[in-house]
């Protein structure tokens, strides 16, 4: 289902899709990189909701993810996943990574959402190779795909380099 996929440089506030992925940390407690923009440019009920998922269930685990309103985004949902921190490659990253696309997007068609943009998980602050994680982003987002309604996935890429890493992994997809 790659045909359902787009890459796309640019911020991904300014995404007009049903709903944002943010890269979140476990604590739901804001930081800087993608998480910093959505708060900033989404406004305090974001932290807000943030703050009453944590009140209620303590964060949010590595490799899951929670569904908040989008405050004064154009999305009408921002889902916080939670990716791995990369710790040299053994201790499970790879499939924590992929866990934080597929519960976004399981998140993302209990909710009806039809048009989603991801970031780059992890390969910012979390140090996780983009060229690693933007094969495994684009193959179980797209195996997923084959049994969701969802009709459009947009990965928002914030530079240069990771905008080729990704087309090139695009490319590569089968
Ligand atoms: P993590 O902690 O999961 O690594 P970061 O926010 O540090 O998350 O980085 C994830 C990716 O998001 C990086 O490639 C970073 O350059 C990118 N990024 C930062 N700000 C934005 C933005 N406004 N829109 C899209 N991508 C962004």
């Amino acid at each position: 289902m790659k045909e359902r996929i787009k890459l796309i440089k640019g911020n991904i506030v300014d995404q007009e899709v049903d709903a944002i992925v943010n890269a979140a940390n476990s604590s739901l407690s804001g930081g800087g990189g993608v998480d910093g923009a959505i708060h900033r440019a989404g406004g305090p009920s974001i932290d807000e909701e943030c703050r009453i998922i944590r009140e209620k269930q303590g964060g949010c685990p590595t490799g899951h993810a929670v569904i908040t309103g989008a405050g004064n985004l154009k999305a009408k949902y921002v889902i916080h996943a939670v990716g791995p921190i990369w710790r040299g490659g053994n201790h499970n990253e790879d499939n924590l990574l992929a866990s934080a696309y597929i519960e976004s997007l399981k998140l993302a068609d209990e909710y009806n959402v039809k048009t989603i943009a991801f970031p780059s998980i992890s390969t910012g602050a979390y140090g996780f190779p983009v060229e690693r994680a933007a094969k495994i982003a684009l193959r179980v987002v797209s195996d997923y795909l084959e049994g969701s309604n969802i009709k459009e996935v947009r990965f928002i890429l914030f530079s240069d380099k990771d905008y080729e890493v990704y087309s090139k992994a695009y490319e590569e997809l089968e």
